[in-house]
């Protein structure tokens, strides 16, 4: 592994905006797909067949005739063994997918859902544009979704392929706003 990403990996060194280490800050997640206002609130997954209308859960998020699931998109980091940047999104899918998967996940059996066609329904900095056409794999054991972009002309799809260098993690995390000299330098 890069010596600088490791010895980054274990120091306690805090972001200033928002006081989490460089380790959390590879693990970034949305509550909510893009389109969802801040005024939903986040319910339980019942309130998906209980609440007519539009409804966000911990893993479902119905906005009118759109329906989303929350999913993952890991982008490999290179030269970091198995640590990979995760980003928790939100994948836009069919109604028959979603009520597919509402059913799988109460009975415990998502993991038998083979994959489906997705949009990714939230813009990654750096990466703005049209969103990229991607596939959801649905995984058992209480974890999300992967989100597999498969749009081969989209600058994500080049990412998820060759993973990040050390300095595009720096970038995306700048991106998002975080305050770099505070997690790489000692004040
Ligand atoms: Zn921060």
């Amino acid at each position: 592994m890069d010596p600088h990403l490791a010895r980054l990996l274990t120091s306690q060194r805090t972001c200033r905006c928002c006081g989490a280490t460089f380790a959390q800050l590879i693990s970034l997640s949305c509550d909510r797909p893009d389109i969802c206002s801040d005024e939903h609130i986040v319910q339980d997954n019942t309130a998906v067949l209980t609440e007519a209308g539009d409804v966000l859960t911990e893993d479902f998020c119905r906005i009118g005739d759109l329906h989303f699931l929350r999913a993952v998109l890991a982008l490999p980091i290179n030269n970091a063994g198995e640590t990979e940047f995760i980003l928790g999104t939100w994948a836009s899918v069919t109604a028959d997918d979603f009520h597919d998967y509402h059913s799988l996940l109460d009975m415990g059996e998502v993991d038998t859902m083979g994959s489906r066609p997705a949009w990714l329904a939230n813009t990654i900095p750096l990466h703005e544009g049209q969103p990229p056409a991607a596939k959801i794999q649905p995984r058992g054991d209480g974890q999300y979704p992967d989100l597999d972009v498969v749009e081969t002309s989209h600058s994500l799809h080049t990412l998820q392929q060759r993973g990040l260098e050390f300095e595009d993690l720096l970038e995306m995390l700048y991106a998002y706003g975080h305050d770099l000299p505070s997690l790489l330098y000692d004040a």
